[in-house]
């Protein structure tokens, strides 16, 4: 393809993606492709010849599209979303049209300076006080990992990197049972050892880490000779939204000197609304927090908001520069690669210029606060069905129900049924969890362009297909 044809192809692709997003939810939520349908409908071989775009195109929407999930659907109430709102993809656009490698200053110094004022724009709309810098990580498993990586560094007195672990006292890491796998892997990667991650017991409906607990267990530790090293929160966990008492915990972690991270992975973007942020009193305190703008603030997927109140002790942790990456004479200025595991790096904060700029906060905060609202008129709903039990409540946009029908039997095989039997309908998208060992299912709205009526029909839809559903009774 020569770029003179290009403008003509931009032209097409820019009328099909207004048409896919303003008719999206006409589509079933999630594809209906059988396993292997895709692959065998590629060829196994690369063409040995160039072909020209039409052929390609054509085929993307005919072999391609069969196999997407829409994301993007106004139903998609599944897992946590992956918001793409139009500024995002039209700053996409430009950044994958000029395509710059963002690793130095140097090698963009524009993409640098961008992402560290929107990172100061993110800090401000959050609250969190002066002082708190940003970077822009791929994903909350990576900021988790860098945050890991860190902890690890300071407790060995910066030589876990030199000397590797091996003959060290193990150190030991707290959580509760509700953070995400992320922290499971950032443990693993780091070579602190599973079995050195301490699930802290939970109580109470936010199911958040239990602050006694937490210090009896780190006392424990203390006494058996083993090494402290830090403690992540989970404010917003992915399967009910579980949420521990930060201050509480953050006041615990810093009596015994520990390294903290905050895991807001979802529900950080709520913190742009102050009325939510008492689901994280006294998050000033941690050393790492970490949210993903790419799940409910409309900058589509890549994009993670790491905030460090002290960004030399991850710098210290990660920075690693051979002649060819040195930087002579340009002292003081910030190289974002030194603050993450991968080296190169897109241009992330574009997009969040774009949709800040467009929305304002004000026109974010109003989408966050109608999908909060919505939810909750959906769980009041809900909750008056005699059928229906609310397993875990409202937590943002965020809650789990089970369906209980009197006098039946097998209530996880029936609830598993029941939200696949709703997917496979196709008008919404849920996903079920676990709690205490049931199966139940999750509601969360967080879509851009889900509208109130999308969120009601989600009721309809659960219990029609619920109460069509056969139900072995009770032996
Ligand atoms: N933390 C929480 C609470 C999550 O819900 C998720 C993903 O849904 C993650 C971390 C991982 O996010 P990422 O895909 O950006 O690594």
């Amino acid at each position: 393809m020569r770029w003179d044809e290009f403008s003509e192809w931009g032209k097409r692709i820019s009328e099909w993606t207004q048409h896919y997003h303003q008719t999206v939810g006409q589509h079933p939520v999630r594809a209906r492709t059988e396993p292997g349908e895709v692959l065998n409908a590629l060829p196994a071989k690369a063409p040995e010849q160039g072909e020209p775009i039409e052929g390609i195109f054509r085929d993307f929407e005919r072999v391609v599209m069969p196999g997407i999930t829409h994301w993007q659907h106004p139903r998609f109430f599944a897992y946590f979303n992956s918001n793409a709102s139009a500024p995002s993809v039209l700053a996409e656009f430009l950044a994958s049209a000029i395509a710059p490698q963002c690793m130095l200053w140097q090698t963009s110094p524009a993409a640098t300076e961008m992402e560290t004022r929107m990172m100061d724009w993110l800090r401000q709309a959050l609250d969190l006080p002066e002082g708190f810098a940003g970077v822009i990580q791929d994903s909350a498993s990576s900021a988790t990992l860098a945050a890991v990586l860190t902890m690890r560094e300071k407790a060995l007195n910066w030589q876990g990197n030199r000397q590797g672990l091996f003959g060290q006292t193990p150190l030991r890491v707290y959580c509760s049972s509700e953070v995400h796998t992320s922290v499971d892997r950032a443990i693993w990667v780091a070579g602190i050892g599973q079995d050195n991650l301490v699930r802290v017991p939970i109580k109470g409906d936010w199911r958040g880490m239990d602050p006694a607990a937490l210090e009896a267990a780190i006392r424990a530790d203390l006494d058996a000779g083993l090494h402290p090293a830090g403690v992540i929160l989970c404010v917003g966990g992915t399967g009910t939204g579980a949420t521990d008492p930060v201050d509480e915990c953050l006041e615990v972690a810093q009596k015994y000197g520990l390294y903290t991270h905050v895991d807001a992975a979802w529900a950080g973007s709520a913190m742009i609304c102050p009325e939510y942020r008492h689901y994280w009193p006294g998050v000033d305190q941690a050393d790492s927090i970490v949210f993903n703008p790419h799940k409910w603030l409309g900058v589509q997927f890549d994009c993670c908001a790491h905030f460090l109140k002290n960004p030399d002790d991850l710098v210290q942790t990660l920075a690693i520069s051979p002649e060819y990456l040195k930087t002579h004479g340009q002292d003081g200025i910030i190289n974002y690669s030194e603050w993450s595991v991968p080296l190169g790096r897109r241009f992330r904060a574009l997009k969040l210029w774009f949709v800040i700029r467009a929305y304002g906060l004000e026109g974010l905060r109003a989408r966050l606060r109608n999908h909060v609202n919505w939810s909750r008129d959906l769980h009041d709903r809900l909750a008056a069905e005699p059928d229906f039990r609310i397993v875990t409540p409202p937590m943002w946009s965020l809650w789990t129900f089970r369906y209980e029908p009197a006098d039946a039997a097998g209530l996880d095989d029936l609830n598993l049924r029941l939200v696949n039997a709703i997917n496979d309908d196709g008008r919404i998208y849920l996903t079920q969890t676990r709690v205490d060992g049931d199966m139940v299912i999750r509601f969360q709205a967080g879509q851009f362009e889900t509208t109130e009526d999308d969120v009601r029909m989600a009721f309809d839809v659960i219990t029609q297909i619920a109460r069509t559903l056969p139900t072995p009774p009770q032996e």
